[in-house]
């Protein structure tokens, strides 16, 4: 579903990805983890062109998104993002923010995109909050509104930045369990601090370190024998 190759990533004088290789299988959940600065952000902001990479390419379902005329709406349809600090829109209600881009982007009629924003409601467990403003909702509502948004794009890949990092930890987990609901129905790409999701959810962790990725490993092998030394102090810091 993705293929990496040779991706780097500069902002004028730092070089933030160094060349990073990486393939992920239709339907895999990886989980990013790494210090701060490292590069996590950077890499999955490329994977849907809200960063264009300094040099190599980024294959996404077949096609090229990397080259100069890749079509960016169609690329942000197909990969779909959920940030740290949600991204709503505060004047629009909840279902309004949901199926803005379906009607908009894809084209699809407001009877037809407000069916489906409704059934991605439920889904996310909100089905009583389509009317709603999102400065009317808790963190964890946002992010699981966020997440619907996403989803009603019809997305191939999810990319999630520290989706539950902003949230209150009694919300941490309602966020967790929609994410944990779509594991394996569509490739998803992950950052987080939750180690017990990567540990429980991810197929696959990818260890990052000043811009390369220094580990990838299945978490059974990268919690109990990280082969690198940055891996094991940091693991050694998380609780
Ligand atoms: P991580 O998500 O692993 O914490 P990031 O990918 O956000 O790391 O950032 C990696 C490095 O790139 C940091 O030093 C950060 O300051 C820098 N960086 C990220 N985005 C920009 C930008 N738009 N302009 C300049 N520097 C940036
Ligand atoms: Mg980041």
């Amino acid at each position: 579903m993705i293929e990496v190759k040779g991706l780097k990533k500069s902002f004028g004088a730092l070089d933030v990805l160094k060349g990073v290789d990486l393939e992920v299988p239709a339907n895999q959940v990886v989980c990013l983890l790494g210090p701060s600065g490292s590069g996590k952000s950077t890499l999955l902001r490329c994977l849907n062109l809200l960063e264009r990479p300094t040099a190599g390419q980024i294959i996404v379902a077949g096609q090229e998104i990397t080259r100069a005329d890749a079509d960016l709406s169609k690329i942000r349809a197909e990969v779909g993002m959920v940030f740290q600090h949600f991204n709503l829109f505060p004047h629009m209600t909840v279902l309004q923010n949901i199926t803005l881009a379906p009607i908009k982007v894809r084209g699809e009629s407001p009877e037809a995109a407000e069916k489906r924003g409704l059934e991605l409601l439920a889904r996310v467990g909100l089905s009583d909050k389509p009317a709603v403003y999102p400065g009317q909702l808790s963190g964890g509502q946002k992010q699981r509104v966020a997440i619907a948004r996403a989803l009603a794009m019809q997305p191939k890949v999810m990319l999630f930045d520290e989706p539950t990092s902003a949230l209150d930890p009694e919300m941490v987990g309602e966020v967790l369990a929609v994410m944990k609901s779509l594991a394996h129905q569509m490739t998803m790409l992950a950052v987080t601090h939750e180690m017990a999701f990567a540990r429980d959810v991810a197929d696959r962790v990818l260890f990052m370190d000043g811009g390369v990725v220094a580990e990838d490993a299945p978490p059974a092998e990268f919690f109990t024998r990280p082969k690198t030394e940055r891996a094991r102090a940091f693991l050694d810091m998380t609780p």
